[in-house]
C-alpha cells in the first residue's frame, strides 16, 4: 500500500491540489491536522480531503476552529486568522474537523499532530523532545506535524540520528522507531515556499519526501481579499 501523508494544509485548496495532483499510485490519504487556519479555503480543503476519504487527526488549530480554548495561546496574527475562519467556516466543516481524534492508530503507525505524548500541542524540534517521545511512542512509527519542517528522527540502539530530507529523499522502514514529520502542504517554514508531503510505502517499506510549486499569487490575492493577516500573506512567498 501506498500512502500520502498530508500535514499543515493550513485551508490552503491550491497547495493541496497541486499535491493531490501530483499524486503518484496512492492508495490511501491520511492527515496529521492543521487542515484549517491561516489561508483562505477551509470548507474547500475539508470537501477535498473528505472526498479522498482521508483518515487523520485533530490539530491545535483544527481544535480552535471547533471552537476551542487553543485560540487563547495564539499569536495575533493566527488569532485573527482563525476568528476569520470561525466566522467563514460551514457548519459541515465544522462537524468534519470535530470528528477527528487526537490521536489514531493505522497498523505499525501512531498519527498524532504534535507529538506522541502531547498530540495537540508540543513541538519536536530537538532531540532530547524527539528521545522522550520516541520512547512513549507504541508503534514502531510515528507520524507527527505541527512545526511545518520535514524532518526524522530516528533511534539508533538509544542514539537520536536525526534526519533533514531533501526533496526525493528515502528513508528504509527497517523497524528501527522513528518520528517522521512531512513538512507542511499550506505553509511550508523550512525555507523552501513548495508544499511537501511524504509517501510510505508499506511494501517496498520505505518512505519518500516530495515537493511540489503551486500558485502562490493566487493563495496570495484570495487572502488579501478575505482581509487575512498581511504577515501570513507575505510568509508563503517565503516558506518561513
Ligand atoms: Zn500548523
Amino acid at each position: 500500500m501506498r500512502v500520502a501523508v498530508l500535514s499543515d494544509i493550513h485551508s490552503n485548496l491550491v497547495a493541496l491540489d497541486a499535491v493531490i495532483a501530483a499524486f503518484d499510485s496512492i492508495d490511501a490519504v491520511w492527515h496529521l491536522g492543521d487542515v484549517v487556519g491561516y489561508g483562505p479555503e477551509p470548507d474547500g480543503v475539508v470537501e477535498r480531503l473528505a472526498g479522498l476519504e482521508a483518515v487523520g487527526v485533530r490539530g491545535n488549530h483544527d481544535a480552535a476552529a471547533c471552537g476551542g480554548r487553543e485560540i487563547e495561546y495564539f499569536n495575533p496574527d493566527a488569532r485573527a486568522a482563525m476568528e476569520w475562519t470561525r466566522d467563514a467556516m460551514s457548519s459541515t466543516t465544522r462537524a468534519w474537523l470535530e470528528a477527528q481524534p487526537e490521536r489514531r492508530t493505522e497498523g505499525d503507525f501512531t498519527l498524532v499532530h504534535g507529538s506522541p505524548r502531547d498530540p495537540i500541542w508540543e513541538y519536536i524540534t530537538t532531540v532530547p523532545i524527539a528521545r522522550a517521545n520516541l520512547t512513549s511512542l507504541d508503534t514502531p512509527y510515528g507520524l507527527h506535524g505541527h512545526t511545518h519542517v520535514p524532518v526524522a528522527f530516528r533511534d539508533d540502539d538509544g542514539r537520536v540520528e536525526v534526519i533533514s530530507p531533501a526533496r526525493g529523499s528515502e528513508l528504509p522502514m527497517d523497524g528501527r522507531t522513528v518520528l517522521l514529520n512531512p513538512g507542511s502542504v499550506g505553509q511550508p517554514r523550512d525555507g523552501d515556499p513548495m508544499a511537501s508531503w511524504l509517501v510510505i510505502d508499506t511494501e517496498a517499506a520505505r518512505c519518500s519526501w516530495h515537493r511540489v510549486g503551486y500558485d502562490i499569487p493566487a493563495v496570495q490575492a484570495a487572502m488579501t481579499a478575505a482581509g487575512l493577516p498581511s504577515r501570513l500573506v507575505g510568509r508563503l512567498g517565503h516558506g518561513i
